[in-house]
């Protein structure tokens, strides 16, 4: 899962990063209206963290913009209470709102729902053969039994798991699960895919030789 936090307050935007990067949850930052405008369009995130009052383009405007071309799921961080602002901003394009302060469980929460709504997934556990994945929990069984999984291993799983039936290029592999600062090498998504074999059975991800990989629907 790769997501862009719009938010102008460094402190609050970096505490953020780091809490989501802990779940495996790959993290870009803008601080500016346009910055953040220009990178939701031209990368293929999982879903946006917008903070309303931004420099450069306000929330709002930014929204709309985005919505002309880009269906990304978007979560709304505002300090604002009243109940007129969350419909404006719920009939403006936002999916959903947090108001803050926040607990990061609440974030994670609703991102993950966003993020299943997105692919059409409304049950929090999907079941791939006999794998079983909580997206809640964040957890992965195989015939009841848990396997234990590095926050990048669970995100590609889930990742493929979320798009099951669908062939999913190497490259998209790589867009959803490093950020930008990540320089990694371009062979890390098939050591990935090679360690969720050994845990989780060669039959888990087939490999389309020249397309990319396939979990069964
Ligand atoms: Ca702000």
């Amino acid at each position: 899962m790769r997501i862009l936090i719009i938010e102008d307050e460094v402190d609050l935007a970096s505490a953020l990063r780091r809490a989501l990067e802990k779940f495996g949850i790959a993290c870009d930052l803008a601080s500016d209206g346009r910055d953040g405008l220009y990178q939701a369009q031209t990368v293929g995130y999982d879903a946006l963290i917008l903070d309303l009052m931004l420099p450069g383009l306000d929330g709002r405007a930014l929204l709309r913009q985005l919505r002309e071309r880009k269906r990304t799921p978007v979560l709304v961080l505002t300090a604002r209470d009243a109940l007129r602002d969350k419909v404006d901003l719920l009939n403006g394009g936002a999916d959903d709102y947090l108001t803050k302060p926040f607990a990061i469980e609440e974030l994670l929460a609703r991102l993950g729902s966003l993020i299943r709504r997105a692919a059409q997934e409304p049950r929090p556990t999907l079941e791939v053969g006999t794998v079983r994945i909580d997206s809640v929990a964040r957890t992965v069984t195989r015939e009841g039994v848990p396997v234990a999984l590095t926050p990048k291993e669970y995100a590609l799983v889930e990742y493929l798991a979320l798009h099951r039936g669908e062939v999913v290029s190497h490259s998209r592999i790589y867009e959803h699960l490093y950020d930008d600062r990540e320089d990694t090498l371009s062979n890390v998504v098939d050591v990935y895919i090679c360690n969720v074999r050994r845990k989780l059975g060669r039959d888990f991800v087939r490999t389309r030789r020249g397309e990319g990989y396939v979990v069964d629907a």
